[in-house]
């Protein structure tokens, strides 16, 4: 198969899975160039366009390359045209900064995560100071340090700004950044090797170890254990451990007892989503970053609308800025709207209201609405209300459990608080009743 032909697989592929807008906005405009090598070469207008490839697609589309050919084949990206004379310059800051900078470190600590690039909010403010503390005092205090949160909140940024302070501050320390799925892989293949001392000396002569995604090691026995020594062999001699995971320590179901017990000696710290002012002021950052011109119209426009993932954040200005450049066309509220009109469905947390949140769980429990705010307390009307509690907790953006209580006709912050840990609790004992809480849930989200 020729070049054309191949191409024309993949869109056909691609077309039938995202909308005609996206089609429109991000395929079309991708030339196939050359395959060669079992290297297919693409020709992409811009670095957002070979972003939002490798974010989304890039895999899918090695997959029917290499499929239609017979053998493993390679996306490689051209870019078209230097469009940095086109952007608008934000203030006059000189350097610009590559974002697609492989790491070549050896460390694979990431240069582009610092501190500096993080915004602090009360939703990050504890995580950022623990991992300064730790940055600045490695293996003294907080050890190890422990983060949690859901996808996409700054984890991972966090972790290699520790990496990065540390090798700026004290070069002379031993430091290493890996996914706990690196940590596994090298394992597995020091065992098939025969050579299991590499992966002893690789991680235990460290002075500072930072493991992404904890999780990962969740049913893998014989890792773990190589794990718990590792980890004890690193904190007996006071080297600084930070662990990541997507969600706390006495969740993580299929880790040992006694790992679990040592991620909790240290300190742990969660992040949770950001609020209002810190999203806007993360926008703020990213296109002074990216020196893109963004109006502050817009700019709120996306804050509000994207809630609960920074990375989703990141990529719908990317993706309204791509358009306009790629256009030619103003940026404007009007046509961020139109660009982002899947993202924000998906974003689930646009229009989840506490009131919605009421109506649905009483439909479903067929009580009356006005019960939820009413003081009877039989089982049949409490438990509901119960659930309601939890779900406007952990689906909206009223953190706050006295505004909640407010919400259910003036409740107290203890009352709610009682109400989550018990439906969290049988959602985790109980399957079936974790599945109806589910389908509640996917019925709030489909309220337009
Ligand atoms: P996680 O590891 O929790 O899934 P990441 O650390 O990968 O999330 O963050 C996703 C994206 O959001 C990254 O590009 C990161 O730089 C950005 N980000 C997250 N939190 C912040 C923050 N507080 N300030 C600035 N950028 C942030
Ligand atoms: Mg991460």
């Amino acid at each position: 198969m020729n070049t054309s032909d191949l191409w024309e697989k993949v869109v056909d592929n691609i077309k039938s899975s995202i909308t005609p807008e996206a089609y429109s906005l991000w395929i079309s405009p991708l030339k196939p160039l050359n395959f060669e090598n079992n290297i297919f070469t693409l020709e992409v207008p811009n670095i957002y366009f070979s972003q939002w490839i490798v974010n989304n697609h890039q895999k899918n589309i090695e997959t029917i390359l290499s499929n239609s050919h017979g053998q493993p084949v390679t996306l490689e990206m051209k870019t078209q045209q230097d469009i940095s004379s086109i952007i608008k310059i934000v203030g006059d800051t000189p350097e610009h900064i590559d974002n697609n900078a492989p790491i070549i470190q050896k460390d694979q600590i990431n240069p582009k995560y610092i501190f500096s690039g993080f915004i602090v909010g009360a939703s990050n403010r504890f995580a950022h100071g623990c991992a300064e503390v730790v940055a600045k005092n490695p293996g003294k205090q907080f050890n190890p340090l422990f983060m949690y949160s859901g996808v996409g909140l700054g984890k991972t940024h966090l972790l290699h700004a520790i990496g990065n302070y540390i090798k700026q501050t004290t070069p002379n320390l031993k430091t290493l950044y890996a996914t706990c799925e690196k940590f596994v892989t090298d394992y597995i293949e020091s065992i098939r090797f025969d050579n299991a001392a590499s992966v002893k000396r690789k991680y235990r002569d460290l002075d500072c170890l930072l493991i992404d995604d904890i999780q990962f090691l969740v049913g893998k026995e014989a890792s773990q254990e190589e794990f718990f020594h590792m980890f004890n062999t690193l904190s007996t001699s006071k080297k600084q451990i930070v662990i990541v995971s997507d969600r706390p320590p006495k969740e993580l179901e299929g880790i040992e007892e006694r790992l679990i017990s040592r991620f909790e000696w240290g300190i742990i710290a969660d992040i949770q989503p950001p609020d209002l002012e810190t999203r806007i002021a993360i926008l703020h950052k990213k296109a002074e970053e990216e020196r893109l011109y963004v109006p502050d119209d817009v700019i709120l426009y996306i804050a509000t609308q994207v809630k609960s993932n920074i990375r989703q954040l990141e990529g719908s200005l990317l993706k309204v800025t791509a358009f306009s450049l790629f256009t030619g066309t103003a940026l404007t509220v009007d046509s961020a709207q139109r660009i982002l009109r899947d993202v924000i469905k998906s974003d689930g947390s646009a229009h989840i209201t506490i009131e919605n949140i009421q109506k649905v769980v009483a439909d479903d429990f067929n009580i009356d609405m006005r019960d939820m705010k009413s003081k009877r307390r039989t089982d049949a009307i409490a438990f509901p209300r119960q659930i309601a509690m939890y779900l406007s907790r952990t689906l909206t953006d009223e953190f706050s459990t006295n505004a909640i209580g407010n919400a259910f006709g003036g409740r107290d912050h203890s009352t709610v608080m009682h109400a989550c840990n018990k439906i969290k609790e049988k959602m985790d004992s109980d399957p079936y009743f974790n599945s109806k809480i589910n389908q509640i849930i996917k019925k709030i989200r489909s309220i337009e």
